[in-house]
């Protein structure tokens, strides 16, 4: 099939995520790439031209396309079996996958309760949370705590504990009553003031939060150091350390949600071992299949475990399920995931790549137009704003990062920005000139969406 009959056929019968699909149909608003193949940090559409994978295919991608340890492992499992029922059945795939995520992340995390994509783990551990309470005979705990600018997911649950208003105000007369705390995003800091003062100064709104609703509140709800669909905003570990340490003194769960962090993006495997903290709850998905195949997991303390753990006639039992749970396939892509973590200095190489990024992407601070270059590990982010002194925003309406994203398709990038945030959250297999190249095109694009 040629590429201009694929987009027809696909325009007739597909509506697309996270897309107003009339800008499709507007000759030159949102391009469609149709995609023959992928390998390593390329994707490849119909007509041969190849466009750098700069988002990771939202995120998800670690050691690129068409991986070839990743591929033997889902063919070999192919073989063997592609699925079965995780209620009564298990298989050796999900079990190894549960004793190394065990192994790899914080000691008190000593159970894996799969999902299999990230919304629906945010809502095993809402879910969790707060049965939790309720089998050990506090039902009054029914409230979670988030914070502004926090996204969680996009199924009624996690959006009601995410605070990004283009997803959730639409839906707001669904959403549960959340009690949502101001941030400790480093880009609202003051004259003079460093991340870590930042975090300090808005730790206390969470802590006299805390305070007043802890009788009431389930769990916090977290994305710790970066919050990824709120604009990559990112903040200093200390927060996690004095909300860790509050959740104690409190008795509120914390939940992690490092679903788009995990596996390496900020620098360590998991971005709470830079509190150093230990959630209650960490939830996993994106990366963990390496960016192959849908799969999540809730992992979570034998503390929690105990308190649903009882006769059955107690009714105590967490009755949560999804059909692809555990997914054997997604599990042998996780597991060669982890291989690939285990054979290879991947994290030294990223903080290489991590210093090519910060090098590339420094002359962007002088922008007229550019408010902050950040950046955490593997994830770097170029603010776009109208006035650089007050920090004003572009109206939303003028669409700057489209004009980038635009300018990176003709130039071979997959650039796909958050508003007026341009951002790299490239495959680990990147290069030293693949970097320089996505920096190069990011200037220009800049150039072009400011006129300067
Ligand atoms: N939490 C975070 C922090 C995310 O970034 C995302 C996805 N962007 C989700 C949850 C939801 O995951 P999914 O898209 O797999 O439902």
């Amino acid at each position: 099939m040629d590429s201009n009959t694929l987009k027809q056929r696909d325009h007739a019968a597909l509506w697309h995520p996270c897309t107003q699909m009339k800008d499709y149909e507007e000759e030159g608003v949102l391009p469609m790439l149709a995609i023959r193949r992928g390998e390593g940090v390329w994707l490849e559409d119909f007509e041969g031209k190849r466009y750098l994978d700069a988002v990771s295919s939202w995120w998800v991608n670690l050691f690129g396309h068409a991986n070839p340890v990743i591929n033997a492992a889902i063919r070999d499992q192919l073989e063997q079996l592609e699925h079965v029922i995780l209620a009564g059945c298990t298989h050796e795939p999900v079990v190894r996958l549960s004793e190394r995520l065990i192994a790899l992340t914080p000691e008190p995390l000593t159970r894996c309760f799969f999902a299999d994509n990230g919304s629906a783990a945010v809502e095993v551990a809402l879910k969790m949370s707060f049965h939790y309470w309720r089998n050990r005979g506090h039902p009054e705990k029914q409230r979670f705590i988030c914070l502004t600018n926090s996204y969680h997911g996009e199924t009624l649950g996690a959006l009601s504990v995410g605070a990004v208003d283009l997803y959730r105000s639409t839906y707001a007369p669904l959403m549960l009553p959340v009690i949502t705390v101001p941030g400790p995003d480093c880009f609202e800091r003051e004259e003079g003031e460093t991340c870590t003062d930042v975090a300090r100064r808005q730790f206390e709104l969470m802590e006299a939060t805390l305070a007043t609703h802890a009788h009431e509140a389930a769990a916090v709800i977290i994305e710790p150091l970066v919050q990824c669909a709120g604009g990559m905003r990112m903040h200093d570990p200390e927060y996690l350390r004095l909300l860790r340490d509050a959740c104690d003194r409190h008795g509120v769960h914390l939940i992690a949600d490092e679903i788009a962090v995990g596996f390496g993006r900020t620098g360590t495997m998991f971005a709470c071992e830079q509190g150093p903290i230990a959630p209650d709850f960490l939830l996993l998905s994106k990366g963990l299949t390496g960016g192959y195949l849908p799969l999540a997991v809730a992992l979570t303390t034998d503390e929690v475990y105990d308190a649903f753990y009882d006769d059955y006639e107690k009714l105590n039992a967490f009755l949560h399920s999804h059909s692809y749970t555990g997914n054997p396939l997604a599990c042998r892509a996780a597991l060669a995931t982890l291989d690939i973590f285990e054979n290879e200095p991947v994290l030294e190489r990223n903080r290489i790549l991590a210093e090519h990024i910060a090098k590339a992407l420094a002359p962007l601070r002088d922008h007229p137009n550019v408010a902050e270059v950040r950046q955490t590990g593997m994830i770097a982010a170029v603010e776009l704003v109208q006035d650089k002194a007050s920090r004003t925003p572009f109206p939303w309406q003028e669409r700057r990062g489209l004009e980038i994203y635009r300018h990176g398709l003709e130039r071979g990038a997959l650039l796909r920005p958050l508003g007026n945030v341009s951002y790299l959250m490239p495959p680990y297999v990147i290069t030293e000139d693949q970097i320089g190249f996505l920096a190069e095109v990011m200037g220009e694009g800049i150039e072009r969406a400011t006129g300067c």
